[in-house]
């Protein structure tokens, strides 16, 4: 029988009416002939309550024990989902990580999936039953110890049994009914797209796109699992929501998909730095190590020997970036003039597959925020993304501006 991934997030699933309301999306394809197999997240709010448990009980905890806390969430989700089908006769039962087994690394909190074999589930379904509902975001290490993902990591559950069972479909049900060219509570023009490529999801996602954890996307990818993310809260159909695919099947691609925002940058220059080989690896060096995310890095031209650097990191980071570089700096490691923090900008993001063969993107784009007097801080480029840094009180002007000037509002 054609086999179907449905995931249901912590809001689709955050109460028994809600679980009722999911069950009876899955009994539809059930009926529709598919044997499904239902990827559930914790209740929404549940597994930060669990974290804060934790971390209140045990500020240093033991990586072990949160894992065995935090992933009790799922567990009750999956044993409430099952027994509602099963009032609904659809023969289902609940899976636990461990039962399956879904075996992972011993990276707990962070733990990869290492394999999933379909021998138990696929005996079961041999037997007659139509659903496994199996608790997300869970597995078993090495040792037998139980593991967790990563925060979202119910997404990268759900694809991941999408590619062992060579599903038809992953779909994603969530409390928005699919990706949209922008932030629809920035620019009201906001369109929902039919399609997206991986490779831009996984740019907007990146971005602060919050739709899919981004290592479920990558996942999609590399196992080319079509992956559709719609709304619990609709009626859905056949048609609804966002598929994520290849480049291959979209038809007609775009030159621009999605302009991305993120609030909380912080862009920090280091003026007067030596130019000379080492100085980057001395400055970013105790950066990394200090655990600071540094995304868009700019050097100057020289100046008598001089160059100033400047770099981006979130706005919540700066303190321990300063700590770090003034500390480096009096190890002696390197020296500067001064160090200035720009803690009031923003980075816009223009992003589309179509980019690799036209050209012109960056100038409309320059142009755009030029009409609208919007000063460019940085910038920076890939293959399919140019970003920008703004003064943060021109974000919203500035998504909608490019929205406009790449005509988004016309985007299917
Ligand atoms: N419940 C977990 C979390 O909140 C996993 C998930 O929902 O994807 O991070
Ligand atoms: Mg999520």
């Amino acid at each position: 029988m054609p086999l179907l991934v449905m995931k249901f997030g912590g809001t689709s699933v955050a109460d028994p009416a809600r679980i009722r309301n999911a069950a009876e999306k899955v009994a539809r394809e059930v009926e529709g002939g598919f044997d499904v197999i239902v990827i559930v997240s914790a209740m929404a709010g549940k597994t930060n309550e669990l974290v804060g448990w934790v971390s209140g009980i045990s500020p240093l905890y033991d990586a072990r024990e949160y894992d065995a806390v935090v992933s009790s969430g799922e567990n009750v989700t999956a044993g409430l989902m099952a027994l509602t089908l099963q009032e609904m006769d659809v023969p289902a039962r609940s899976w636990q990580g461990w039962q399956v087994p879904l075996r992972t690394s011993s990276a707990h909190g962070a733990a990869r999936i290492l394999d999933i074999p379909r021998q138990a589930i696929d005996a079961k379904f041999a037997e007659g039953m139509r659903v496994a509902v199996v608790a997300g975001f869970q597995g078993i290490s090495p040792e037998g110890r139980i593991t967790t993902l990563g925060r979202g990591g119910s997404d990268t559950t759900a694809v991941a049994f999408a590619a062992a069972f060579d599903a038809t479909r992953c779909d994603i049900y969530t409390d928005v009914d699919g990706v949209y060219t922008t932030d629809p509570r920035i620019s009201r023009k906001a369109r929902k797209l039919d399609r997206i490529t991986y490779e831009e999801m996984l740019e907007l996602a990146s971005l602060g796109a919050k739709v899919l954890q981004t290592r479920s996307v990558e996942l999609a990818m590399r196992y080319k699992v079509p992956l559709r993310v719609l709304s619990s809260f609709e009626q859905t159909d056949e048609s609804s929501g966002t598929i994520l695919c290849d480049e291959e099947e979209i038809m007609e691609s775009r030159v621009v998909s999605g302009i991305a925002h993120s609030r909380d940058e912080a862009k920090m220059s280091l003026m007067q730095v030596a130019d000379k080989p080492g100085i980057a690896a001395a400055i970013f060096g105790p950066l990394a190590d200090a655990g600071v995310n540094v995304d868009m890095i700019v050097q100057n031209i020289s100046e008598e020997g001089h160059t100033d650097m400047t770099f981006s990191c979130p706005v919540d980071q700066v303190a321990r970036a300063e700590k770090a570089i003034l500390a480096a700096r009096e190890r002696g490691s390197f020296r500067f003039g001064e160090l200035v923090a720009d803690t009031d900008v923003a980075k816009i993001s223009v992003v589309g597959i179509g980019m690799r063969s036209h050209a012109g993107v960056a100038a409309r784009m320059f142009e755009a925020l030029a009409r609208e007097g919007i000063n460019i801080n940085v910038i920076t480029t890939s293959e399919i993304k140019i970003s920008v840094l703004i003064d943060r009180k021109y974000m919203e002007l500035a998504v909608q501006t490019l929205h406009d000037a790449f005509e988004l509002d016309k985007a299917s």
